[in-house]
């Protein structure tokens, strides 16, 4: 048997060989069977979901603050012409 052409289970060690998907010994089924991308693209897409919802959070605030002063503003001006 080449060494290339086995790996060793990450769960109990025993020797499985490369194409497998699930280890004989213990069940564990292995994640090289997905590609880089297909893990990657999940979390960084929940990422980009975060970082919105931020975003739009910190746009309602400023919003928010805009108003405020707006608020504020209008009632410095109605004051001063009562
Ligand atoms: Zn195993």
């Amino acid at each position: 048997m080449r060494m290339e052409s086995v790996r060793f289970c990450p769960d109990c060690g025993g020797l499985v060989e490369k194409g497998f998907l699930f280890c004989p010994y213990c069940g564990k089924e292995f994640a090289f069977k997905a590609s880089v991308g297909e893990i990657i693209d999940p979390s960084f897409k929940k990422l980009a979901r975060a970082v919105a919802v931020k975003t739009s959070i910190s746009r309602l605030d400023t919003c928010r603050r805009a108003l405020d002063t707006l608020e504020k503003e209008l009632d410095e001006f109605l004051f001063e012409r009562l």
